[in-house]
C-alpha cells in the first residue's frame, strides 16, 4: 500500500471474484476501489440483442459519474451493493485488464469483431486517471487489428488522444460523447460526478481538431426539464458548433434500479413534476409512446435546424462481414445495455 492509501474503514463488503485489496486514497474521497484480477475482459453480447457490436469491454464496475438516471445501476445489486451510493463510490477495478485482453486477442479464433467500450460503465471516469487501463486496452486492440469504438462523458479521454489517432492509422476507430444537456446548474444536480457541459463539448472540438469522427449521444433527454424547444435548441445547437459529426437523441428510460434512484432525486429537486412523470412512464421503463412519438418529432426539427446527421454514427462501417452496422443504437439499447459488463 503506497503513502497515500488508506485502508477502507471496513472490509469489502462482498464475496468478489478476484479480489486483491479494497483501498481509498484522499485524492478520492468517499470512494472504495475494490481491486480484481479478471480471468476474461471481452464480453460476447448476446446473440439475440439487437446491439450493433458483439462484444464489449468494461474495466469498471460502479462510475464515479454518478448520474442520477444511469440505467447500469441495477447491475451493482448483482454483487450485492445498492444501486444508489454504492454504484457511485463502491468501485470494482479490473486492474489487469489490459493483459488479459492482449491475451485473449491472441486466440486464433478471435475473429477481430468490432468491440465496444463505455455500453454499461464509463471508461474514462475519474478512477482511469489512478489506474490508466485504456492505453493498454486501446493499444492491445490496435495491435489486433481490432475496430473498436469508445462512448464516455470523460474528458480525461483527451490524455489518449495521441493513442487513439495512432490506433485509427491502423483500425476502425468510433468516437462517442455523451452529453444531453448543456445548462450547467441542472447538469451538476444530475450528473454531479461528470466533467461539466462545456468540457465536454471542448472534448469534441478536440476529437475532432485530431481528425477522429465524433458521435454524440445525447441521451436522456428529461421530459419538462430539457425537452423544451428552447432546451434542444441550444443542445443542438452547441454540439454543432462543437463539430459533433452526429446525433443520437431519446427520451429518459426509468429502468428497475435507476428509476427509485431517480425518483427520489426527482422529489427533492423538482417536486412538482412527480406526477407527471408517474403518469408518463405509468407504462413501465419508458415514456409512452405519444411522449416518445412526439419527442422524436421535435428532435428531427432541431437536428434539421443545425445540419447535424442523425445517429452518433460510432458504430458505423464495423460490422466484420463489412456492411454498415446501424448508425444508431436500437430503442430498447439502454436496457439491453445494462446486462453487457
Ligand atoms: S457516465 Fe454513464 S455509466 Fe457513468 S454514471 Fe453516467 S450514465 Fe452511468
Amino acid at each position: 500500500m503506497s503513502a497515500d492509501e488508506v485502508a477502507p474503514a471496513k472490509p469489502a463488503l462482498l464475496p468478489l471474484a478476484g479480489l486483491l485489496r479494497s483501498v481509498q486514497t484522499p485524492e478520492f474521497a468517499g470512494i472504495t476501489f475494490h481491486e480484481v484480477t479478471a480471468k476474461s475482459v471481452l464480453n460476447r453480447v448476446p446473440p439475440t440483442s439487437s446491439m450493433p457490436f458483439s462484444w464489449t469491454i468494461n474495466p469498471f464496475r460502479g462510475c464515479s459519474h454518478a448520474c442520477v438516471y444511469c440505467f447500469a445501476r441495477k447491475t451493482h445489486s448483482y454483487l450485492d451493493l445498492d444501486t444508489g451510493l454504492d454504484f457511485d463510490a463502491q468501485l470494482v477495478v479490473k486492474v489487469n485488464a489490459a493483459e488479459v485482453l492482449a491475451r485473449e486477442l491472441r486466440r486464433p479464433s478471435w475473429a477481430r469483431e468490432h468491440v465496444a467500450l463505455g455500453t454499461n460503465t464509463d471508461p474514462y471516469q475519474r478512477a482511469e486517471g489512478r489506474y490508466r487501463l485504456m492505453p493498454g486496452i486501446i493499444s492491445a486492440l490496435a495491435d489486433s487489428g481490432t475496430p473498436f469504438s469508445i462512448l464516455t462523458k470523460g474528458t480525461l479521454l483527451a490524455r489518449d488522444l495521441p493513442l487513439l489517432k495512432a490506433a485509427a492509422q491502423s483500425v476502425t476507430v468510433g468516437m462517442g460523447i455523451s452529453l444531453a444537456l448543456v445548462d450547467p446548474v441542472l447538469a451538476e444536480a444530475i450528473e454531479p460526478g461528470t466533467p461539466a457541459p462545456k468540457a465536454r463539448l471542448a472534448l469534441i472540438s478536440r476529437l475532432r481538431e485530431a481528425g477522429l469522427p465524433c458521435g454524440v449521444m445525447a441521451m436522456p433527454i428529461l421530459p419538462w426539464l430539457t425537452d423544451g424547444d428552447e432546451s434542444l435548441d441550444r443542445l443542438f445547437g452547441e454540439l454543432a458548433a462543437a463539430g459533433a459529426t452526429g446525433v443520437s437523441a431519446g427520451p429518459l428510460h426509468l429502468r428497475p434500479g435507476s428509476r427509485e434512484w431517480f425518483m427520489q432525486w426527482l422529489a427533492a429537486h423538482h417536486p412538482h413534476l412527480v406526477g407527471k412523470y408517474e403518469g408518463l412512464y405509468r407504462g413501465g421503463s419508458y415514456a409512452s409512446k405519444e411522449y416518445r412519438d412526439w419527442l422524436s418529432g421535435r428532435i428531427r426539427v432541431f437536428r434539421k435546424k443545425h445540419g447535424l446527421t442523425a445517429g452518433a454514427g460510432f458504430f458505423r462501417n464495423l460490422s466484420p462481414d463489412g456492411q454498415q452496422a446501424p448508425a444508431t443504437l436500437p430503442a430498447a439499447a439502454a436496457p439491453v445495455q445494462a446486462s453487457l459488463f
